[in-house]
């Protein structure tokens, strides 16, 4: 079947039979990505989460610190 990325509108192709073509044929809103913006978000998720974290420990370091 004839996906379409949501993200840079690549024309993939995907085996009819995979779990994934299956999960897109059943929920047409689908949230296909290409490969390229795939590794992109998992790169940007794993960087927001990073500096979430990081955030958190520094907010709630000097919160220590004032009290
Ligand atoms: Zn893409």
């Amino acid at each position: 079947m004839r996906v379409k990325c949501v993200i840079c509108d690549e024309i993939g192709l995907l085996v009819d039979d995979t779990p994934l073509a299956k999960k897109l044929r059943n929920h047409p809103i689908n949230t296909y990505m290409c490969e390229t913006c795939n590794e992109r978000i998992t790169e940007q998720t794993n960087l927001r989460l990073a500096s979430g974290k990081f955030i958190f420990y520094r907010s709630s370091h000097s919160a220590e610190e004032n009290f």
